[in-house]
């Protein structure tokens, strides 16, 4: 049961502790600035909120204000204040060093002030030397992230400053990123397949019924879908057995993306297909980039391919497109499918593009 009296009294002796911690402009600063970081949907949006509030305050305008997140394997400069919008373009992006000062503060408690940036993180220290920054300051943000704030006299940060950002970042910043990011965690990996990194079947349903949509209000935009199998796969497996059969399919995997840009969805659609959906994309654009796949894959090596009915691993592939031949994302997927099959039954290591003459041409076989 929730005791709204003992929550009251709680709230009151926090308060007193705040009240006694905080000056009455930081309080209202840090109050509103809250709200704001709060409102901001993802963690880069909360982010870029962060960075832009603390540089609207008292001395922080005049700092430079360089936010270092750890996404993936390495802490990338993801936002930063104080700079011109050339040095941005240079500048935003750079890694820091896995054995350099901003990667050594990473997950300590207070903060560490320094003269000078520590030689290992090359970019960073060419970015304060042009910048003529003379001391900085570092704040960790758990384990997600470091927060470098520079100046250009030689003089320590106030009292105040450091008891003020390090109040921020655990009050307004730390519990609301750690929660964006844990929830972009497991959307991830809910839409992902995990074995190739490629978006999962579900994924690629959603998606696929939100591009047709999108087409039925921006009438004339093409979409294709290609799908594609691996040939004699259960051959491969049986025998190599399963551990490299999977190696196959990681393989074509990395293929397909390198073969794609970014805007297409490249999925798992099953055990050993792939359906790559191509957003505003003509036909021939399409047909040719499968053709580029096709290749790209008969190009790969793998072990003991010689054993295979065609002596080496391929993949037979079918596209289809609205408004060329299909309309809905139904009929596309299943449009996509007959060419897929029709390459199957016709050699397989090909291309095939929709067309009624291969109802036709299926008809006249099977009498
Ligand atoms: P076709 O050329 O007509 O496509 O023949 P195929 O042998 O490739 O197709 P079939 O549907 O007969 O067999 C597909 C095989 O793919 C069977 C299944 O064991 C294998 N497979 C599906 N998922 C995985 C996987 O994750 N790992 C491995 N190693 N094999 C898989
Ligand atoms: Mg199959
Ligand atoms: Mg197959």
């Amino acid at each position: 049961m929730f005791d709204s009296t003992a929550f009251i009294e709680k709230a009151k002796r926090e308060l007193e502790a705040i009240k006694q911690n905080f000056k009455e402009d930081d309080l209202a600063y840090l109050l509103f600035s809250g709200y704001f970081i709060n409102s901001q949907k993802t963690a880069m949006e909360k982010i870029a909120a962060f960075v832009n509030a603390l540089s609207t305050y008292k001395n922080f305008k005049n700092y430079l204000i360089e936010f270092y997140f750890q996404k993936t394997e390495k802490l990338r400069l993801t936002a930063c204040y104080g700079i011109t919008l050339n040095q941005n373009v240079k500048y935003i992006g750079i890694s820091a060093d896995s054995q350099g000062l901003l990667a050594s503060v990473l997950g300590k408690q207070g903060w560490k002030e320094e003269d000078e940036p520590a030689k290992k993180d090359k970019k960073r220290a060419k970015l304060l030397t042009e910048l003529k920054m003379k001391k900085s300051i570092y704040f960790s943000i758990s384990s997600i992230g470091v927060l470098a704030i520079s100046k250009t006299n030689k003089s320590d940060f106030s009292a105040d400053e450091k008891i003020f950002v390090h109040n921020f970042i655990k009050m307004n910043l730390q519990p609301s990123l750690a929660l964006a990011l844990e929830n972009e965690t497991n959307i991830e990996r809910a839409i992902t397949d995990q074995m190739t990194t490629l978006y999962n079947h579900t994924f690629f349903k959603i998606r696929l019924k939100e591009e047709a949509t999108n087409l039925q209000r921006e009438v004339g935009r093409p979409l294709s879908l290609v799908m594609i199998d691996i040939d004699y796969f259960k051959h491969y497996n049986d025998k190599n057995g399963h551990p490299k059969g999977d190696i196959v399919i990681k393989e074509i995997a990395k293929t397909l993306k390198k073969q794609t840009r970014t805007s297409d969805v490249v999925a798992r659609y099953g055990g050993e297909e792939f359906a790559i959906l191509m957003p505003n994309t003509h036909l021939a654009d399409a047909t040719s980039k499968a053709e580029a796949i096709r290749r790209a894959v008969y190009d790969l090596k793998f072990d003991n391919e010689k054993s295979q009915p065609n002596k080496k691993i391929t993949i037979s592939l079918g596209v289809a497109n609205i408004p060329m031949n299909a309309l809905t994302p139904e009929s596309l997927l299943e449009r996509a499918d007959k060419a897929l099959y029709f390459s199957k039954e016709n050699g397989k290591n090909k291309v095939t593009i929709y067309s009624t003459s291969i109802e036709a041409i299926k008809k006249i076989n099977q009498k």
